[in-house]
């Protein structure tokens, strides 16, 4: 078949492996489903929808909400089902894309699927910015920069001196930076007011993280209107299926949700924190999101210890620099006894 472009052949699926466990910490989800009030009310929005019918051309009625509450131009949203998505199409539209390293894969994944140009720079010994490499690769034709913040999957939040830097050499360069934001609830950063000040900045949103909605595919853009225009036609019409956009006009009338849920999972990854620095043989990496970076002396082994107590954590050892590493979402109490139960009757090589 020589119908496709020749550098989608052999090219790797997305890293990911469905694997069933009583204790599920591997997706950064929320360990809560939404209450079934909530639930209730979109269900009786969706039923009253006509199903015959297509959605919003653009999700122009969450859109409206989303800007309202978020005090951003109507004009500068792109709504899409997943922020993965918009990654995607920012990627399509990018002349290069930069990146850090380790970072969340489906930036490079997207780079691979576009053929689009990419670097990567690692980050500092302890995850820091590395703001004088980022600086250095933004010679040349201006890209994209992703950027999580906080990073992803290292937890790490960078100071925003770095970020400011970043953003002020994209506006001098060309550049557009990207921030992911899709774990800001749970470091209670926000820049919206350094995107609105530079259209050079644009910010990506989710509902998979402190939202709880994964399951229901929504994420934004937040950007200038000129970036946002060149992003919606990059998105298919009718992207945003009529059951997602209820059942986020319905939570949408809930603002302090996704925040007090995030402010539990907050304690509940401070006390894990603590937990775990009595670890005898693992340490763990401040985190500023929903999950915890722990390195083991030996991964493989320590994954298949959890696994055997029914945890399912998410190995990250595949990363330069996150050699032993594990990656453990915040679950519950209950679920984050069973994780730190597990993880302290393993002996030094992760075995019982
Ligand atoms: C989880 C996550 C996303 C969210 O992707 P969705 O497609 O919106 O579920 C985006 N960026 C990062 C860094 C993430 O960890």
């Amino acid at each position: 078949m020589n119908a496709f472009k020749p550098h989608l052949r052999g090219l790797p699926s997305y890293p990911y492996k469905k694997v069933e466990a009583r204790v599920k910490l591997d997706q950064n989800e929320s360990p809560l489903d939404l209450p079934a009030a909530l639930k209730q009310r979109a269900l009786e929005r969706l039923a009253a929808l006509p199903w015959n019918r297509y959605p919003e051309l653009h999700a122009e009625d969450v859109r409206a909400r989303l800007a309202e509450a978020l005090g951003w131009p109507f004009e500068g949203v792109v709504m899409s089902p997943g922020s993965n998505l918009l990654i995607q199409s920012l990627v399509q539209a990018a002349n290069c894309v930069l990146d850090t390293a380790p970072s969340f894969p489906h930036y490079a994944f997207s780079a691979k699927t576009n053929a689009a140009p990419y670097r990567a720079v690692r980050l500092g010994r302890r995850f820091e910015l590395p703001l004088e490499e980022l600086l250095g690769a933004m010679e040349g034709e201006p890209g994209v920069l992703f950027l999580p913040v906080p990073h992803a999957p290292t937890g790490a939040l960078f100071a925003p001196a770095g970020v400011e830097a970043l953003a002020r050499h994209a506006a001098r360069s060309g550049w557009l930076l990207v921030i992911d934001e899709a774990y800001h609830q749970f470091s209670g950063t926000d820049y919206r007011a350094l995107a609105r000040s530079n259209p050079h900045v644009a910010l990506l949103r989710t509902f998979s993280k402190a939202w709880g909605l994964g399951g229901i595919r929504a994420g934004y853009l937040l950007a200038s209107p000129e970036v946002a225009a060149a992003v919606q036609n990059l998105v298919p019409p009718f992207g945003l299926p009529a059951h997602t956009a209820a059942i986020l006009l319905t939570v949408l009338e809930q603002p302090g949700y996704a925040t007090e849920r995030a402010q539990a999972t907050v304690l509940e990854r401070q006390r894990l924190y603590h937990a775990l620095l009595e670890h005898p043989t693992w340490s763990v990496y401040p985190s500023h999101t929903n999950f915890l970076l722990v390195r083991t002396p030996d991964a493989a082994a320590a994954f298949a210890g959890l696994a055997e107590r029914g945890v399912l954590v998410r190995r990250q050892d595949h990363y330069a620099g996150l050699e032993g590493c594990l990656r453990v979402s915040v679950g519950t109490p209950a679920e984050n006894d069973a994780f730190l139960a597990a993880a302290f009757a393993l002996d030094e090589v992760g075995h019982a």
